[in-house]
């Protein structure tokens, strides 16, 4: 299995804050794989620097082969990268079919799209009776949907989600974390997934990164990581 993105020795700075030091992790085709943190640990900003919103003040990223390295947005995105932001960002004034074809605006493969709409729907059944209404009036969970189906319309080589798991309930995160392990097995999707919930994330990924106040600290296959005691007992509450 080849690495789709390496991410190597990546700094990002907020003015003169650092808030990631030296990150360095990769991503291998088909998998899904997870970085683990606390609140204010620096997951969005990885995310953030990988699909070009903030450039790396040092270090380099690469994407199937290539330098992305401090490109636009969506020219990031036009290689294959689609980004599901943290609380969720849909359309608030657009409808659900058009927030969902927004994630397809660079595709030119009309059946294909079409094809994937009724994917999503049929991933997301709920969202087929909010199709015409605008993304303002669902909840956060059918919003979270729309955002995972935004995600997935581009057909990217890689989704980066960013905790699909914020403020929802642990019901709706199992729902949620069930479709995206499908989007991963059915479609051979690849995901880079942040999560501060470790217990829905690690599970659900391959391989895993611990992430502490921008440093990685931790980083292993799924079974081990799962077996770790300092896993269990500061990232899983199991002891
Ligand atoms: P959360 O789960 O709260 O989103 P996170 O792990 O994603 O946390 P980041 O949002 O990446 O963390 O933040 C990493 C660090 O950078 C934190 O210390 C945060 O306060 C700081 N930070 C984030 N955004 C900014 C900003 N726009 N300006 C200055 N500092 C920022």
């Amino acid at each position: 299995m080849s690495e789709v993105l390496k991410v190597r020795n990546v700094e990002t700075m907020y003015g003169r804050v650092m808030a990631i030091r030296g990150v360095s992790l990769s991503v291998r085709e088909g998998t899904v794989v997870t970085v683990m943190g606390s609140n204010g640990a620096g997951k969005t900003t990885i995310l953030k620097t990988i699909s070009g919103a903030l450039d790396p003040f040092k270090g380099e990223i690469t994407f199937k082969g290539k330098s992305i390295t401090g490109l636009d947005p969506d020219v990031i995105a036009r290689t294959g990268v689609a980004h599901s932001p943290e609380g969720r960002e849909v359309f608030a004034l657009l409808s659900v079919k058009d927030n969902l074809m927004m994630g397809a605006y660079c595709r030119k493969d009309r059946d294909e799209v079409a094809r994937d709409f009724e994917k999503v729907l049929g991933w997301f059944p709920v969202l087929r009776e909010f199709l015409d209404k605008q993304a303002i009036y669902l909840s956060g969970g059918q919003q979270q949907m729309v955002a995972l189906g935004r995600a997935f319309m581009a057909r990217p080589s890689l989704m980066l989600l960013d905790e699909p798991s914020l403020g929802l309930s642990p019901r709706l995160i199992s729902e949620i974390f069930a479709i995206i392990k499908r989007i991963n097995v059915e479609e051979g999707m690849t995901m880079l997934l942040v999560e501060q919930n470790a217990s829905v994330a690690l599970p659900a990924a391959d391989f895993g990164y611990v992430l502490e106040t921008g440093r990685i600290v931790m980083e292993g296959e799924r079974d081990m990581l799962m077996n770790s005691a300092d896993i269990r007992e500061f990232y899983l509450g199991i002891k």
